[in-house]
């Protein structure tokens, strides 16, 4: 690459996000107002489309074969890394934005801004891919799935961390749960359940042996695991035997690996239920495979090299002793480039996910300010990636090995 002057680039992205404050913020508290879960998120997608588009982004809709996914992007001087800033904007049913993903939407939004404005000095690319459904059917499993991230050499994005800021460190920091969604549907057939019983077949007796069983398997399994479940259809009367039951089930543990096997396990012990009771077993996969995250850690210091300067600090915390008790769609891209999250914070006390202090966290003013901090730290350490070819090649270098290398 040809000379840069750098300080003038990473100056000249800071000032386009605060140029942009009002419009980048302006859009974290519409997408607030307007909460919408996975899907359906139209109100959300016309705002981020509209809103990039305004800042010389070449926009594309309904990318990877999702309505309301998009990928804008904006090419630099010459050929190079090609960088996304991941948006979510999703929000829970009955709760509203509970897990803050406005900020997601505004943190790499304000990136994507940052970036676009210096990118005509830079030899690369700016994109902002907007991931529908992070909460309930898995956005990112499926643009992948189709496609949508076949040409982008490195992920970026963001999540609110309560009142924590954090930024992975070393292996297994920052990893979380593999997760895999089943529904298992059993037929029978419908008796009185007095009168004629011996005529029935009981559906839901078959669910009770599947929940039977599924418990039994706890014994068997490594500490990591994680299986709960839900009955969703059990039978309409009392008076009546169930010819229909039905139950979901998630799936979790440290790797793919290990959640394929829990599932091929409890698999076997659905179709042993419907062997005891009669009933015909039907399997399914409500939502995508979620992947166990593997943030790149060499990615994750050149963001942290640039908290400071933007006004947050890392949460002092123990090392991690294990993977984190959740899972995210952002583990399926972990899997296919190097990838990181800045985690900020959005409240001055310790809060609960999923609940209503997120809510109200995530249009505080901390929150929002943090929000549009991230957005520069984020920025600045895709402009360092840019401009330091020995940054981006060990970043490539660490993802190469993969989790084999780290992995103990
Ligand atoms: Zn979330």
């Amino acid at each position: 690459m040809s000379q840069v002057n750098r300080d003038e680039v990473r100056a000249g992205a800071i000032d386009a996000i605060e140029a942009a404050r009002e419009a980048i913020l302006g859009v974290g508290d519409a997408i607030h107002a307007h909460p919408e879960i996975g899907l359906e998120e139209r109100y959300a997608a016309d705002l981020l489309t509209s809103t990039i588009g305004n800042f010389g982004f070449e926009v594309e809709q309904g990318s990877g074969g999702l309505e309301t996914a998009f990928r804008a992007s904006r090419t630099g001087r010459g050929a190079g890394p090609r960088i996304a800033f991941l948006a979510e904007y999703d929000a829970l049913p009955g709760l509203g934005h509970g897990c803050g993903h406005n900020l997601i939407a505004s943190s790499n939004l304000a990136a994507a801004i940052g970036l676009g404005a210096v990118i005509d000095r830079l030899d690369g690319e700016v994109l902002f891919v907007g991931t529908p459904a992070e909460e309930n059917a898995g956005g990112k499993a499926i643009m992948i799935e189709n496609g949508a991230f076949r040409d982008i050499d490195v992920s970026l994005s963001s999540h609110h961390g309560g009142h924590e800021t954090i930024l992975p460190t070393a292996y297994p920091d920052g990893t979380c749960l593999a997760v895999s969604s089943r529904r298992f549907v059993y037929h029978g057939r419908t008796a009185h359940a007095a009168a004629d019983p011996e005529q029935g077949i009981n559906a839901l007796n078959a669910v009770i042996h599947l929940f039977t069983g599924i418990d039994a398997m706890r014994q068997h399994v490594t500490p990591d695991a994680r299986m709960h479940g839900i009955i969703t259809d059990g039978g309409t009367a009392a008076n009546v035997v169930p010819d229909l039951a039905a139950a979901e089930f998630l799936f979790r543990a440290a790797s793919r690996e290990a959640v394929d096997d829990l599932v091929a396990r409890a698999e076997d012990v659905a179709r042993g239920a419907a062997m005891m009771t009669g009933a015909r077993l039907e399997i399914e996969a409500p939502s995508p495979d979620y992947d166990d995250m593997l943030p790149n850690y060499v990615l994750s210091q050149l963001v942290r090299d640039e908290l400071a300067g933007v006004g947050l600090a890392e949460t002092e915390r123990p090392p991690a002793s294990g993977p984190g008790a959740y899972s995210t769609d952002l583990g399926n891209v972990s899997r296919t480039m190097p990838t990181t999250a800045l985690v900020f914070p959005i409240s001055e006390v310790p809060i609960n996910g999923h609940s209503r202090e997120v809510v109200s966290g995530s249009i505080s003013p901390m929150g929002r300010e943090n929000a549009l901090r991230t957005g520069k730290a984020l920025a600045l350490a895709a402009i360092e990636l840019l401009i330091d070819a020995e940054a981006y090649r060990r970043v490539q270098a660490e993802f190469g090995q993969g989790s084999s290398a780290v992995a103990p």
